[in-house]
């Protein structure tokens, strides 16, 4: 039976196109065209949007985002085994698909892409976060990007959208919310995906703020973080030694007490430092 657009199902597509699951490209398939169809509808309105897939294998996001309206789709895929099957998505939305067979890390898909544009993918991990931190640190702000609907392990989505205090606020915290609104907008068990991987994954959106929440230089607030949860366990006057001779001073001036550790030092607290930091 075809599927609601049309489309053979994507079991069907895995078969017939003898998609068996690679680990090393870390596939783990969604096969449930609702639930790539309900993530599509979390990365927002596409219908005047340029949307940048990374990683859409089999095609089943890649269906969800153009069933949603997006006005293009970029789809950046690794496998040449997943082509065939790209591009009879690609005939059934004439205009409207394009692929790339290539590594998204190496990949420069600017000139294929005309704002206002949006990403989304179900990555391996490991490239989601990489990508992840490279899409957050672009030479200028805003990045090219409005919005980013990443799939993650459960943990990483968790430590992507925590508050100062709670157990996963980190790095990754800091640099997700300085410049982006962050929520976790579903979470998936294992069985969601085809072959199940061994842990819980969750969909995380992100947009991209007009300017940073808080004024301050990015490398020198990346500096002072990193510094700061690399020995979370210190206190900062002793974490912060090597960014500042005066260190103590600067904490104090920031409204910080120099004894506190950084999982209770707020984002707003952080940049009040890196300014001060960077006044030398
Ligand atoms: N989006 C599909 C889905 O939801 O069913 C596939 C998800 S699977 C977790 C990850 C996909 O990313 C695979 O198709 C894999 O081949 C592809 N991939 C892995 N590394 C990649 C890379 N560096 N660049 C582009 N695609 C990559």
């Amino acid at each position: 039976m075809a599927a609601i657009d049309g489309l053979p199902p994507l079991r069907e597509v895995i078969q017939t196109h003898d998609l068996v699951a690679k680990k090393s490209l870390g596939q783990n398939f969604l096969l449930d065209l609702n639930l790539t169809a309900k993530i599509a509808r979390a990365a927002g309105d596409l219908r005047n949007c340029d949307v940048l897939e990374v990683g859409p294998g089999p095609g089943g996001l890649t269906r969800g985002l153009l069933a949603e309206g997006a006005r293009r789709v970029l789809a950046v895929e690794k496998d040449a085994r997943c082509l065939p099957a790209l591009a009879e998505i690609a005939a059934h939305y004439p205009g409207r698909l394009e692929v790339i067979n290539g590594d998204a890390l190496e990949v420069d898909v600017s000139a294929h892409l005309t704002p206002p544009i949006r990403i989304a993918a179900n990555l391996p991990y490991n490239v989601g976060t990489e990508l992840l931190v490279r899409w957050l640190t672009p030479p200028e702000w805003p990045p090219f990007w409005q919005s980013l609907t990443l799939m993650f392990q459960k943990e990483v989505a968790q430590r992507i959208t925590a508050k100062v205090g709670d157990n996963h606020y980190g790095r990754l915290a800091i640099l997700v919310q300085w410049r982006c609104d962050a929520r976790i907008v579903m979470y998936l068990p294992p069985e969601a995906f085809q072959p199940a991987p061994k842990v819980h994954s969750a969909v995380v959106h992100l947009t991209a703020l007009p300017e940073p929440r808080f004024p301050a230089d990015a490398k020198v607030l990346e500096r002072v973080v990193a510094a700061g949860f690399n020995k979370r366990r210190k206190m900062l006057r002793a974490s912060l030694k090597g960014v500042h001779p005066r260190i103590e001073a600067l904490l104090e001036e920031a409204g910080i007490a120099p004894t506190e550790r950084a999982e209770r030092v707020s984002l707003e607290q952080f940049c009040t430092l890196a300014r001060l930091v960077a006044r030398g």
